[in-house]
């Protein structure tokens, strides 16, 4: 089927070339849903970038859709440009130090003459995403995780075939000028209903070929139970997975110096006392276990495997 591709002006750089946001709309003969799907947000998280091209891909395969789609595969054509030494680091505009995804607010601001990139930016993406009844903004987590995925309660059963190995709910008092909140939040100041989630669907920095397959498979799992594509012969609904609430998440920092190496798995539940990892001291040329300080659920690994004393290792469920 057609797809109609348009680029949208986001910056004017000092070359004077001008990034754009692509996006990529697909409109079925029929009545049905309407979805927004954007990837790569934060800039090393370009999975969801590559799920997105996949899909599109797809479509233009396919004789019709119900309703219709919104594709930004790549949504941040600034941070995914921060790069240094084989890594990717633009979670945060380098610049300022603001964070991609703490931009967005409860309404949609048109922005003009003198406003900032990030204003820019929010401004474009909120806009393309409004009148959407679905959203979903796909992100990735740390050096290891579980795929898992951030929702409202009332939405967790939409999103269910993008549920990976692990939900967490949130509240409307967890609201963080995240985008998926913000596009939830603009719709009913509009008494509109739109439902909307994040998808945390693999790791920073990497694109594994299975991981692609295995991810696609899932979006299409969602676009067939919310009515997009036909529902698939041999789709299988996901099986109920731990959901925690928001408010539960924790972060797991070192107690002491060392070079952290992990012996416990992203999806493993430890109890207070478990070891979860061996850390290799430098200073006295002697390594001992780690111990979880509570009961908890490991969802990410952070990348940083040399670290001192306070810094992040991990995101946990606090049990
Ligand atoms: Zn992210």
């Amino acid at each position: 089927m057609m797809i109609t591709n348009t680029s949208i002006p986001l910056q004017r750089l000092v070359s004077g070339d001008t990034l754009c946001i692509h996006t990529f709309a697909c409109v079925g003969s029929k009545p049905g849903p309407s979805v927004y799907l954007q990837g790569n947000l934060h800039g090393p998280e370009i999975l969801g970038g590559a799920l997105l091209v996949r899909l599109i891909e797809f479509l233009s395969t396919q004789p019709d859709i119900n309703g219709r789609l919104t594709i930004v595969p790549l949504a941040n054509p600034i941070g995914v440009q921060s790069q240094e030494y084989g890594f990717q680091f633009g979670r945060w505009n380098a610049q300022n130090g603001k964070d991609w995804n703490r931009i967005f607010s409860k309404k949609i601001v048109l922005t003009g003459h003198g406003d900032s990139i990030e204003q820019k930016l929010a401004s474009t993406l909120q806009t393309l995403a409004n009148g959407h009844d679905t959203v979903l903004d796909i992100h990735t987590s740390g050096r290891r995780s579980i795929p898992h995925l951030y929702v409202a309660s009332d939405s967790a059963d939409y999103f269910a075939p993008l549920a990976g190995r692990c939900v967490l709910t949130v509240d409307e008092d967890d609201y963080l000028n995240a985008f998926d909140e913000s596009c939830v939040a603009s719709a009913v100041k509009e008494g509109r209903k739109t439902q909307a989630a994040t998808w945390e669907a693999g790791t920073h920095g990497t694109i594994g070929a299975t991981e692609l397959e295995e991810r696609f498979q899932n979006l299409l799992g969602f676009l067939s139970s919310c009515g997009v594509l036909p529902a698939a012969s041999d789709f299988k609904p996901a099986a109920a997975v731990p959901t925690f609430p928001l408010k539960s998440v924790r972060t797991l920092y070192a107690d002491s110096s060392c070079y952290i190496v992990w012996v416990t798995e992203p999806g493993t539940t430890l109890r207070a006392g478990d070891i979860f990892a061996r850390a290799y001291d430098p200073s006295n040329g002697q390594s001992s276990d780690c111990f979880a300080p509570y009961d908890l659920f490991l969802i990410t690994q952070y990348p940083l495997q040399a670290v001192s004393d306070g810094q992040e290792l991990a995101k946990v469920v606090r049990m």
